[in-house]
């Protein structure tokens, strides 16, 4: 059993290897600009354990309640753990616990939880500003609530004050952006113009942050766009691990 998924984990892991280095080749860009982070949410710590002997290095999770057990499961590996869903504030110390960037920041509250935490437990967690491309429209009919996308993140028009927020605060170093390629609004289907979109949000935050270079966009069925665009980091699932027995 544990061999076939390996060989499969393996192959797997070969394909979309393959698909960045094709990708960075037809971007001119060199293979080292793009870190893969394994998106292993649903699947078992077995499976963790199998892509860190494979070679991977950088893993996500979307849920807490799977993460932790997960992380803990693994905490002998040489791994960094990324958080890439939307995250509550009862939650903060828990994640705060394994995790070593947080891709899903978008909300000062959320802000002020994480630092607290990190700073109490003597840590540095980096923190990527989660945008919402289909919030940029809906902000102005909305009767001035906070527009957020539907696959969480903020508006374009507050990832400044959040940045500078993330900047300030004790525990924390601002790592960059994050989007997930919208369902809905103008960039739907339009997934290459959306993380060009997203290029332009990072060019402006890295005037005022210049450390601040790191641009997570990209899926198993669009990371070829986002290393076109510029992408620093791909999130890759379903085409390592397969496809996933219910949404996670
Ligand atoms: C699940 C998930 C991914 C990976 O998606 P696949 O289509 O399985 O590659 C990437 N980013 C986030 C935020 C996710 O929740």
């Amino acid at each position: 059993m544990t061999q076939d998924r390996r060989a499969q984990l393996a192959a797997n892991l070969a394909q979309v290897e393959d698909r960045i280095a094709a990708a960075c080749a037809a971007a001119g860009r060199r293979r080292d600009e793009v870190t893969l982070i394994v998106v292993t949410k649903t699947y078992p710590a077995s499976d963790v354990r199998l892509l860190a002997e494979l070679g991977v290095r950088h893993v996500a999770e979307n849920r807490d309640q799977d993460a932790a057990p997960k992380a803990a499961e693994c905490a002998d590996l040489p791994l960094t753990w990324h958080f890439v869903g939307q995250l509550q504030t009862n939650k903060v110390r828990s994640v705060v616990s394994y995790a070593d960037v947080v891709q899903s920041v978008d909300r000062p509250k959320l802000v002020d939880a994480l630092s607290r935490q990190a700073d109490g437990a003597g840590r540095e967690l980096g923190c990527l500003i989660q945008v919402a491309l289909d919030a940029e429209v809906r902000g102005s009919g909305d009767s001035g609530v906070a527009a957020t996308g539907e696959r969480g993140g903020v508006a374009p028009e507050a990832i400044e004050e959040l940045a500078d927020r993330i900047a300030d605060a004790p525990g924390l170093w601002l790592g960059g952006l994050m989007t997930v390629a919208p369902l809905a609004g103008p960039y739907a289907g339009r997934e290459r113009a959306a993380f060009e979109r997203l290029m332009d949000f990072s060019t402006t935050l890295r005037a005022a942050h210049p450390a601040a270079n790191m641009v997570s966009a990209g899926m198993s069925a669009d990371l070829e766009h986002a290393v076109a665009a510029g992408a620093t980091h791909v999130r890759v699932g379903t085409a390592v691990l397969g496809v996933r027995p219910r949404l996670g």
